[in-house]
């Protein structure tokens, strides 16, 4: 089936473009730049006149729960919030039930993902103070990498004994699959949160998270990950960086150039909100590392514009609303994002703070880069056509009958809105069209390193 998009704004790999987008059956079979007129020769026409014609984005980092804490959201619900958003790829992280730390259980979720998932899909392996044995028998085509929690809190996926943090770096560098790092240093968190219980009780006002899961916690996470890094070579890239002080870290990353050895995560929560907003919007948006300053968060905008912060991922993370009640203890930790994600960075192009182009590399070029997913991220003839068309619209704002993931609410409710994501193409098929999600479509496994010698 021949699919024309026709007469809207391409954006891709650093330029942008009238043209038109010639897809044949699940790739793009052609680029026309300039007005064309090949209506004739299709079997589906889009007019995407006044629009922008970008890549899917590809999220880099989401919890999508399943399997396990289902409950909470799950593959089905999640993928359509994602194919509402623009997003036609995602890499899910390992702390479901059972974790993604062993072969097995990474084989499982591929195969759950075959017909739950409308996008297209790839699991991280969680990397365990125990499991760097099995790091070699992962098949390096199935997995964008490996997902260390150094110093979360989750569970028994916490490492930070230094043999063992020091065995993960140097396998992965190894094998030459990337290493993505949750950095904040558990000890010292424990000492601000007792600290914190013992002058204002059990549970301490949200407004104390970024104290007590404070920015001197991640900095100190996230050099010894750095200087791990140096020590054996490791691709790392820092996830959710949410402070100033952490961007000396990292090189800026030049247009065409490869990307640098180590570097950053932005998630759209952080570049969004900043630590005025607890009291509005209180425990919705606790996450870890929590959201810091207006100083912290301007610092993150810069390094997108200059290239200190390679990729923009949303960390999307459902709970049910009970969880979300309390302060810094019993609140849990992490919101929905992943179907604003893409508009919201769109506001932040009509704010000045990053180009469109830029924002494609973020949120679409790079991640495919960094994780060698094949065939996917760019615009280009011969690639799978994973498409996202937005478009300028009057004001509307975030209602809870909007809202496609399970938990059935989001940290942006009420916000307002001037753009709006029109169609999305996975694979050449239309999976989101103007309100609608094709609920019988499902996703393609990604693949990495296909192409490498
Ligand atoms: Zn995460």
């Amino acid at each position: 089936m021949r699919t024309i998009i026709d007469g809207g704004t391409i954006v891709n790999e650093g330029r942008k473009f009238t043209g038109t987008v010639i897809i044949d059956d699940d790739r793009i079979s052609d680029i026309i730049e300039g007005n064309s007129n090949p209506r004739a020769h299709c079997e589906r026409f889009v007019d995407a006149t006044g629009c922008f014609v970008l890549p899917g984005v590809i999220d880099e980092h989401v919890h999508f729960r399943e399997p396990g804490l289902t409950r909470k959201a799950d593959m089905e619900s999640e993928t359509r919030a994602a194919a509402a958003g623009g997003v036609t790829s995602f890499f899910d992280m390992p702390n479901t039930v059972p974790q993604t730390t062993t072969v097995e259980a990474l084989s499982d979720k591929i195969r759950l993902a075959a017909d739950r998932s409308h996008i297209n899909y790839g699991f991280f392996f969680g990397a365990t103070k125990d499991n760097t044995g099995d790091f070699s028998k992962i098949d390096r085509t199935r997995v964008p990498g490996f997902k260390l929690f150094m110093g979360a809190s989750t569970g028994n996926m916490l490492v930070d004994r230094r043999d063992a943090l020091e065995c993960i770096f140097k396998t992965c560098a190894d094998l030459d699959l990337p290493l993505m790092t949750h950095c904040e240093d558990t000890a010292m968190i424990n000492k601000n949160m007792a600290e914190a219980k013992r002058q204002y009780g059990d549970d301490p006002d949200i407004a104390l998270h970024p104290i007590i899961r404070s920015a001197e916690a991640c900095y100190t996470s996230s050099s010894l990950a750095v200087k791990l890094a140096r020590r054996f070579g490791t691709r790392l890239h820092i996830a959710h960086v949410t402070t100033a002080r952490e961007l000396s870290f990292f090189e800026p990353s030049r247009p065409g150039k490869p990307l640098p050895q180590i570097t950053g995560e932005a998630t759209v929560t952080h570049l969004w909100f900043s630590e005025e907003d607890y009291k509005t919007k209180g425990a919705l948006i606790k996450c870890n590392p929590s959201v810091k300053r207006k100083e912290d968060r301007a610092a993150l905008r810069e390094a997108l514009d200059d290239g200190r912060i390679v990729a923009v991922g949303t960390d999307h993370a459902p709970h049910e609303m009970k969880d979300k009640i309390g302060g810094c203890a019993k609140a849990a930790s992490g919101m929905p994002s992943i179907q604003f994600s893409l508009i919201s960075m769109l506001t932040l192009v009509d704010e000045g703070v990053l180009s469109i182009v830029r924002l494609v590399e973020l949120m679409a070029h790079h991640p495919a880069q960094l994780f060698s997913v094949s065939e996917r991220g760019f615009l280009r003839k011969g690639y799978k056509a994973d498409i996202a068309i937005v478009q300028r619209t009057d004001p509307w704002k975030v209602s809870e009958n909007l809202i496609e993931s399970k938990c059935g609410w989001s940290p942006l409710m009420g916000q307002q809105y001037r753009w709006k994501v029109r169609q999305t193409f996975c694979n050449g098929h239309s999976v989101y069209d103007n309100g609608h999600v094709d609920e019988d479509y499902f996703g393609e496994a990604l693949r990495f390193r296909l192409n490498e010698e």
